[in-house]
C-alpha cells in the first residue's frame, strides 16, 4: 500500500488518525514464528513512525510463539504509536489459534496490564466463546470484538451488555441491511467504534455503508472519533496533528446533507 496515498485519502475525508494491524495473511503465514512476528511488528512501527499522531498500531503477537508476544508487549506497550493487541484469529474461522488456551491468557493479562486492549477477530459463534472464555479469565483486560457488525451483530451486542470492558468495531462483511435495527436500538453506543476492514473491502465502501446507517448525529461524532479517543489516549496525547475535531464525523454529516440535495459530494478519499 502506498502509505502517501493513503494519508492524502485520510486528509481529503478528514480522517484524523487511523489505527492499523497487521494483515491476515501475515499472521496465517508469518506470525507463527517469532522471526515473523518481529519482522511484522517493524514494518507497522516504521509506516508510523512516517506519519505520527496520523497512524498508530496494534502489536501483533500469536499465542504459538508466547515468549516472543510477552517481551513485545512488556517492551513496546508504552511506544507512542502502540494502542493494541492484535488482530488475533481465534480458531474456527480462517487457521487461527484458538484464544482460550492458557497462553491466550498470560498475553491478555499482560495486555490489561499495560492497558493495551485486544483487538479479537469475530467471525462466528465459536470465536465469540471464546473471547467470553477470556474475558473472565483476563478481568482487567479490554476486548474489542472485531467485525461484529456483520452476521454476529445481535451475540455481539449480547457480550457488549453483559461485559463492560468490551467493545464493538463496526466494521462488517457487507454491512448488510439486518444490522442496522439492532445497532441503532442499542442506546449506549460509547462502546463503538468505526472500522472499515481497508484493504480488504474499500475505503468508500465502509464510509458509505457507515454514513448509511444513519445514526443521530451525536452518534456519528461518538463513534467516529470520541470513543476511540477515550479507548486509545494516545490518539489525543500527540501533539503532531492539530485537529482535535470528529472530522470524519463531520464529513459524513457534510456527504448525507449534499446527496440530499443532490450534489455530489467530497466526503471521500481520493483514488
Ligand atoms: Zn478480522
Amino acid at each position: 500500500m502506498d502509505l502517501d496515498a493513503f494519508i492524502d485519502a485520510m486528509d481529503a475525508c478528514g480522517v484524523r488518525a487511523v489505527c492499523i494491524c497487521a494483515g491476515a495473511g501475515l499472521i496465517l503465514e508469518e506470525a507463527s514464528r517469532a522471526d515473523g512476528v518481529r519482522r511484522a511488528n517493524a514494518v507497522l512501527a516504521e509506516a508510523c513512525a512516517r506519519h505520527p499522531g496520523r497512524w498508530f498500531a496494534y502489536l501483533l503477537v500469536h499465542p504459538t510463539v508466547v515468549d516472543e508476544a510477552l517481551r513485545l508487549i512488556a517492551t513496546h506497550a508504552g511506544d507512542p504509536h502502540v494502542i493494541g493487541v492484535g488482530e488475533l484469529l481465534p480458531t474456527g474461522h480462517f487457521r487461527g489459534h484458538a484464544c482460550d488456551l492458557p497462553a491466550m491468557r498470560e498475553i491478555a493479562m499482560l495486555a490489561g496490564d499495560h492497558g493495551l486492549p485486544l483487538n479479537i477477530h469475530t467471525g462466528d459463534a465459536a470465536s465469540l466463546g471464546q473471547v467470553e472464555w477470556l474475558i473472565r479469565a483476563a478481568p482487567r483486560t479490554t476486548v474489542i470484538l472485531a467485525h461484529a457488525a456483520g452476521a454476529m451483530v445481535a451475540q455481539g451486542l449480547k457480550l457488549l451488555m453483559a461485559h463492560e470492558r468490551i467493545w464493538m468495531d463496526l466494521s462488517a462483511h457487507g454491512w448488510k441491511p439486518g444490522i442496522r435495527k439492532p445497532l441503532l436500538a442499542y442506546t449506549d453506543k460509547r462502546r463503538f467504534l468505526f472500522g472499515s476492514d481497508v484493504p480488504i473491502f474499500h475505503r468508500r465502501s465502509a464510509v458509505e455503508a457507515f454514513a448509511g446507517m444513519r445514526f443521530a448525529p451525536e452518534d456519528y461524532a461518538r463513534i467516529a472519533s470520541l470513543n476511540a479517543e477515550t479507548l486509545f489516549p494516545k490518539l489525543t496525547s500527540s501533539r503532531s496533528h492539530p485537529w482535535t475535531t470528529p472530522s470524519l464525523a463531520r464529513s459524513i454529516r457534510t456527504s448525507t446533507s449534499s446527496r440530499r440535495r443532490g450534489r455530489p459530494h467530497t466526503a471521500h478519499p481520493r483514488r
